[in-house]
């Protein structure tokens, strides 16, 4: 990590916060919040920063040393032992917030990470040709450059949780964050979900289709994994989700519903079964029927790739569309199948959205790890989504420090300009940072950087009808078109 000088402070800034191993939190007596840029430590400014809702949990990140900036010296530097009020001595570990609902991490937290590797067990039980594939892959992507996650180390750091650490300080008026709003959240807010008449709502909901494993798969997301999407089937509104694939056509180092490189526990399991066309089409035909703003998603997070069984979504898309034209049917995808996103579209669906962590074809590799495709593919996707009329948005994973580069800018403005593109979703990339840092192409194969303020405000610029967010757009709503491009307010 390069540590760059900073001026000396005259004026209050938010001071740096370290964790104890037990998970107390405390403010540093001398030295300020610092910020990664993804390439850079910073010192902060006011603007970099928001107020942290004072019910919004921070992590401690095991494993890493804080760092902050020292206003005396005008340094940066890491704290290997912390002292208390009362005494106590620990060493002690970084701090971070995951970003709420509708907010994008603009810097990462800074920090020393004790190593960078990690076991990788479970790759190696993958088939031989997908090896042999991810051999030849590597070999290219190590002429670049690119780290590649492929053995486990006796002293590897266990990986850190997959979420996205966001820098986080100590004010005397609460905790800021570094984060800037991209959406509005109103359809968001957690008392629209976490409410006491969600028990009874699925019992009634799974009483009128007791065998639909769609439906009980449902109850489970909403119920235990507290699934907005999930739960709004129930309350029978808005955006729902439509859960179907047990498998997926890459492996992600981030993936959130299978631990294929982590040896980390992921938050939600995938389903372990195969839903028919008849009882998926229940589900959507039902929602869209009778919701307000009516939109059924496929892929909505953490399940597998919706299109890797092309034929039953395209046969439950057409059962649905045969009950009702009414409403969004929205593909989620990683953009693997562009001829089951066309078919898709031929039946009934009518909204796109592919999933996609960076335009640089390597570093797209590396991290998705597709097995059976590749990121001609998924860009092929969205112009077939652009050729059958459909919504096309990107869920664009992004990480400070590589998704900030102008190269990036000028690859996403290619599509928008051929009118493949009309929305970007601002989804924060879940990856433990000692690894994926180490893990991207070196600081002289990234071009300038805008920052993440930057690099939606060149875009934004650049095609004033694009549009930015962090959920699905509410398409079925009357007043949809009247949508300030960027919901989140002034960057
Ligand atoms: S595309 Fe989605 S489901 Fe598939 S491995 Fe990546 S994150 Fe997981
Ligand atoms: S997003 Fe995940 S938790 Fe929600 S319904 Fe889909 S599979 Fe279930």
């Amino acid at each position: 990590m390069i540590l760059r000088m900073g001026k000396k402070s005259t004026s209050e800034r938010p001071r740096l916060l370290v964790a104890a191993p037990d998970g107390a939190v405390f403010e540093h007596p001398t030295l300020e919040m610092a910020l990664d840029n993804g390439l850079d430590l910073l010192r902060v400014t006011q603007k970099d920063v928001i107020p942290l809702a004072a019910d919004w949990d921070l992590m401690a990140m095991p494993g890493t040393r804080p760092v902050g900036y020292d206003p005396q010296t005008g340094t940066f530097t890491a704290v290997t032992t912390f002292t208390t009020d009362d005494g106590r001595t620990f060493e002690p570990w970084a701090v971070a917030c995951h970003p709420p609902p509708g907010y994008v991490r603009a810097f990462h937290t800074a920090a020393e990470y004790t190593d960078a590797t990690h076991p990788d067990t479970k790759l190696r039980q993958q088939a031989e040709e997908i090896a042999a594939r991810r051999a030849r892959d590597a070999e290219k992507m190590k002429k670049r450059g690119l780290h590649v996650l492929d053995s486990a180390g006796d002293d590897a750091r266990p990986g850190l949780p997959l979420w996205a650490y966001t820098a986080v300080g100590a004010t005397s008026k609460g905790t800021v964050a570094a984060l800037f709003l991209a959406d509005e959240t109103t359809r968001w807010s957690p008392e629209l979900f976490y409410k006491g008449d969600l028990k009874d709502r699925i019992r009634d909901r799974l009483a009128l289709d007791p065998d639909n494993q769609v439906l009980q798969q449902l109850s489970q997301c909403a119920g235990d994994y507290l699934c907005c999407c999930a739960s709004n089937v129930f309350y029978e509104r808005w955006e729902g989700a439509v859960p179907v694939a047990p498998a997926c056509t890459a492996a992600c180092l981030g993936c959130l519903s299978k631990e294929p490189a982590w040896n980390t526990p992921t938050p939600q399991k995938r389903l372990k079964f195969q839903p028919t066309p008849d009882e998926i089409a229940r589900v959507i035909a039902h929602h869209l029927e009778r919701a307000p703003e009516p939109m059924m998603s496929f892929g909505q997070g953490c399940e597998g790739e919706p299109t890797m069984n092309g034929p039953v979504i395209i046969e439950s898309i057409r059962l649905a569309r045969a009950r009702t034209p009414r409403g969004i049917i929205n593909i989620n995808t990683n953009g693997s199948r562009p001829e089951t996103v066309r078919a898709c579209a031929q039946v009934g669906a009518n909204a796109l959205r592919v999933s996609i962590n960076t335009f640089d074809r390597d570093v797209y590799t590396m991290y998705y790890r597709p097995a059976d495709y590749t990121f001609d593919d998924v860009i092929r996707s969205l112009y077939v989504g652009r050729d059958m009329g459909m919504h096309n948005s990107i869920n664009l994973l992004i990480w400070p420090g590589w998704t900030d580069q102008l190269a990036e800018v000028d690859r996403i403005s290619k599509l928008v300009d051929d009118g493949a593109l009309q929305m970007i979703q601002l989804r924060n990339l879940c990856v433990d940072p000692g690894y994926f840092r180490t893990a991207l192409p070196p600081r002289e194969q990234r071009g300038m950087l805008l920052g993440m303020k930057g690099f939606v405000a060149e875009l934004h610029r650049r095609h004033p009808k694009l549009r930015f967010g962090t959920f699905n757009p509410r398409l079925a709503a009357d007043w949809w078109p009247e949508v300030p491009a960027f919901p989140g307010g002034r960057l």
